[in-house]
Parts: structure tokens; C-alpha cells; sequence
């Protein structure tokens, strides 16, 4: 039983997100979707919202569950029974963080193997800043994400807009 963990902030999600989801699901059992919550990054959604929204866009993959990634992804993993980390690859530019974050995790637990899949390349470019960015900016964003999750970002936008002070007009991050 070949278990794997796709982990990330999903914030929001994006159609390169759920093309290696896709990806990665056909080569293991059980593909578990780890949404971490990193409040250090300040997410536009809360985990659960994420959370929520990745199961509806992934209800078509039956060997995929989604969960809660707190904590050391090492740790959750190792929890979880998985042999695999899966993380997704769009550019050059991502990989040297990866690969610093593959080293380290090995270093950590080298009985779990960090798999790289290479996104299609109709979805290289996608990131979910540039996706924010995009919805801040009151850009159409249905080219990049599932339609539902194109009106939650949109509905999450304007309320971010109608509680913001008057003085700060900025974008995030
Ligand atoms: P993190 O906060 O861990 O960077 P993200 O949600 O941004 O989480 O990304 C999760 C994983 O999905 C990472 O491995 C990232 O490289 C990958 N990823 C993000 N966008 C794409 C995309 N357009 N195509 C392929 N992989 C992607």
C-alpha cells in the first residue's frame, strides 16, 4: 500500500495544484492532500475554508483524501504511514527551494522519498499569489481556478475590501 502526501497552503487552490493531485493520485494507493495551515503566511482562507475546497475540487479522485498538515511535514507523514512526499514542479525557479527542502527533509527521515512531478505545461505558470494578486486587482481568475473557487476568492476579496480601513488600499503580500 503505497501512501503519499501532496503537502501545501492551497491558497487557493489552482488547476496546476490539481493537475499534480491528478498526477500523483494515479501512481499511489492513497494520495492524502496535507492542507497546512502556516499561519505564518497570513493565508486569505482559513485552513478549513482550504480544506473544504479541496475536497469538492478532488470528490472525482477516490483514492485522494484531504486532511490538516500541522506541525513538521516529516512528522505528519511519518503519522500517516507515507513512503512518499509529492511536490510540484513549474520552473527552474522552484527548484532550489525544493531541493533544500527535499535534502533536509531526507535528513530528517530518509525512509520517506520526495517525488517531483512536472505540472502540464499549460499550468506552469500558475502560482496562488499571482492568482490573489489577480482577484485583488478585480482580474478574472476562472482561466486559472475551478469556477466555485473563483467565486469564494471573489466573495472573500470583497469583504476584505468593505473591513479594510480606508487608508490602507494596498495588496497583500
Ligand atoms: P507552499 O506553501 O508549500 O509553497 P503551495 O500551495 O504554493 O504551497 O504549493 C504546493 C505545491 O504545489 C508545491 O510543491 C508547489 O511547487 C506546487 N505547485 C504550485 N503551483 C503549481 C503549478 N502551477 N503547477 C505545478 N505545481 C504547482
Amino acid at each position: 500500500m503505497k501512501i503519499a502526501v501532496y503537502p501545501g497552503s492551497f491558497d487557493p487552490l489552482t488547476y496546476g495544484h490539481l493537475d499534480v493531485a491528478e498526477r500523483a493520485s494515479k501512481i499511489t494507493d492513497t494520495l492524502i492532500i496535507g492542507v497546512a495551515e502556516n499561519p505564518m503566511k497570513q493565508p486569505i482562507f482559513t485552513v478549513e475554508e482550504r480544506m473544504e475546497m479541496m475536497q469538492q475540487a478532488t470528490r472525482h479522485l477516490k483514492n485522494v483524501r484531504v486532511d490538516k498538515l500541522e506541525g513538521l511535514l516529516i512528522d505528519y507523514a511519518r503519522k500517516v504511514g507515507a513512503q512518499a512526499v509529492v511536490r510540484g514542479l513549474r520552473a527552474v525557479s522552484d527548484f532550489e527551494y525544493e531541493f533544500q527542502m527535499a535534502m533536509i527533509n531526507r535528513k530528517l527521515e530518509d525512509r520517506i522519498e520526495t517525488l517531483f512531478l512536472v505540472t502540464s505545461e499549460n499550468y506552469s505558470y500558475l502560482s496562488s499569489t499571482m492568482i490573489r494578486e489577480i482577484a485583488a486587482l478585480d482580474g478574472d481568475i476562472t482561466p486559472f481556478v475551478p469556477e466555485e473557487i473563483a467565486r469564494r476568492v471573489k466573495e472573500k476579496m470583497q469583504n476584505e475590501n468593505r473591513n479594510r480601513p480606508r487608508s490602507s488600499g494596498g495588496i497583500r503580500d
